[in-house]
């Protein structure tokens, strides 16, 4: 990452500070973003003249609802909702949404911003977009997440569409509110449009593969990286932290390439086993039973947890951030590589602070931020949506390769690209820089719109 803005971006950047006040992961999504681009715009002048970066940065639209629902004893509850449609450029606006209580404006809209991005690096025809609620699905009922889901697409329904914006899950959305969300739809709209959501279950439409995207794309694109040094997976220990959807599949995969992950965590606390994860019991207890990563420790009892721990200051040579932005600062960051990290590849959205990528590249270490190493996941629903349009379903190992493959060309578009533009080897520029400019190039051949 340039350590300076190019000056007339940094006018432009006070100028979105201004117009978007109190959203600070916004302004650091968008900031992150303006500080790589400066040589684009000296190459491609039109960006500039067409203020593609004014406009890129404003969404095209902005959804905001009441979402209210009873509980399990009878009382009204009330939940915002959120859909932001970012950028529709390349295709219908796609990307996840986010039930969680830390669930704002300034949230919905760095993810959104984000997915931009990565979805052109994807290759695929799809826009950026994100949505979500500030409710909370942990410790509520089974059919309180049922009646939330259903009060939600009520709203949401008449905004999205197999060619006009296809949502799909994030943090506190998996396969069941996606199944609860479909359903609704289903029935407002009276129409099986598979294809105005990916994740769904695999009877019901699903893809293969979508599940364990994620995580296997993010441990590809750090094999890729790892490749690119003469170096692999095998024998490395890893830490991995969250222990949701992407923690899971990104410990699987790491396993089967050969590395060893030593410790994942949860908002509560940091499960360290140094025999290595058991990944059985982590389904187990994550998937199948809801429980807290605290109980692992009370079925392998070598493991500890440390309630409130750090996991990056567990040392390993491979760090995989997999549960939420800004998890990692420059104190974590330099804590790793004084352990001997040699790579970090972020499953989650923005897991690491502007101080923390510095001090990544500043060390020389492969740093794979969120917008390439995590794009498997969204890659992977495009293929669901490919899969939909053609009424057809592919098998495991069909669409696990088509996952590889499309990791590898990002992480050389992001190789060449940085290459390019002077940043050999960083691929925050090369994500960036090449994700903005197909974005751009796209919004010029529209016109002004
Ligand atoms: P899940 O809800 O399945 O899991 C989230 C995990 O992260 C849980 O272990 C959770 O712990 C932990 N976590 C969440 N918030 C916090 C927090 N504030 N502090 C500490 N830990 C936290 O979500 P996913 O696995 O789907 O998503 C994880 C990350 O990956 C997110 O950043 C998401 O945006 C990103 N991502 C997800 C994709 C997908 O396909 N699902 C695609 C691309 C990126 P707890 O249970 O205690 O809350």
């Amino acid at each position: 990452m340039a350590t300076k803005m190019d000056e007339r971006l940094e006018f432009v950047y006070q100028e979105i500070l201004k117009r978007n006040p109190g959203e600070a992961e916004f302004h650091q999504a968008v900031r992150e973003v303006l500080e790589s681009i400066g040589p684009v715009l000296t190459k491609y002048p039109e960006f500039r003249e067409r203020k593609i970066i004014q406009r890129i940065c404003e969404p095209e639209r902005q959804i905001i609802f009441r979402v209210p629902w009873l509980d399990d004893r009878g009382e009204v509850q009330i939940n915002r909702g959120f859909r932001v449609q970012f950028n529709s450029a390349l295709g219908p606006y796609k990307g996840g949404l986010r039930f969680h209580p830390s669930v704002y404006l300034g949230i919905v809209k760095f993810l959104g911003f984000e997915q931009i991005f990565k979805n052109a690096l994807t290759g695929l025809p799809i826009g950026g977009g994100k949505g979500g609620s500030d409710f909370d699905p942990k410790g509520k009922s089974d059919n309180e997440v049922m009646r939330f889901c259903q009060s939600f697409m009520t709203e949401l329904w008449r905004y999205i569409g197999e060619y006009t914006d296809v949502p799909a899950g994030d943090i506190g959305v998996g396969g069941r509110e996606i199944g609860y969300m479909f359903g609704q739809f289903k029935r407002l709209t009276s129409k099986y449009e598979a294809g105005v959501l990916t994740g769904k279950g695999l009877d019901w439409g699903g893809s293969l593969v979508r599940t364990e995207a994620t995580g296997y794309g993010a441990t590809f694109f750090v094999a890729e990286m790892l490749k690119a040094r003469s170096d692999s997976f095998g024998g490395k220990t890893c830490t991995v932290s969250g222990s949701g959807n992407v923690a899971i599949y990104t410990v699987e995969k790491i396993h089967q390439l050969g590395g060893k992950v030593v410790a994942c965590s949860d908002s509560d606390g940091v499960i360290h086993d140094d025999k290595g994860i058991d990944l059985e019991l982590l389904k187990q207890l994550k998937e199948r039973e809801r429980r807290r990563i605290s109980d692992y420790v009370g079925y392998r009892k070598h493991a500890t947890y440390v309630a409130g721990g750090n996991i990056w200051a567990v040392p390993c040579q491979v760090a995989m951030p997999s549960a939420t932005q800004n998890e990692i600062n420059g104190k974590d960051a330099a804590t790793l590589v004084k352990n001997g990290c040699i790579a970090v590849g972020e499953g989650a959205n923005m897991p690491t602070t502007p101080e923390g990528i510095k001090v990544f590249l500043d060390a020389g270490i492969a740093y794979g931020p969120g917008k390439a190493a995590n794009a498997g996941g969204v890659a992977t629903s495009a293929l669901e949506m490919q899969q939909n349009a053609t009424r057809d379903s592919w098998t495991f190992e069909f669409t696990e390769q088509k996952l590889a493959s499309i990791m590898r060309t990002i992480h050389q578009n992001c190789w060449e690209t940085a290459e390019e533009f002077g940043s050999k080897g960083n691929y925050v520029v090369g994500a960036n820089a090449a994700g903005f400019i197909k974005v751009a190039k796209a919004m010029v051949a529209h016109g002004l719109i």
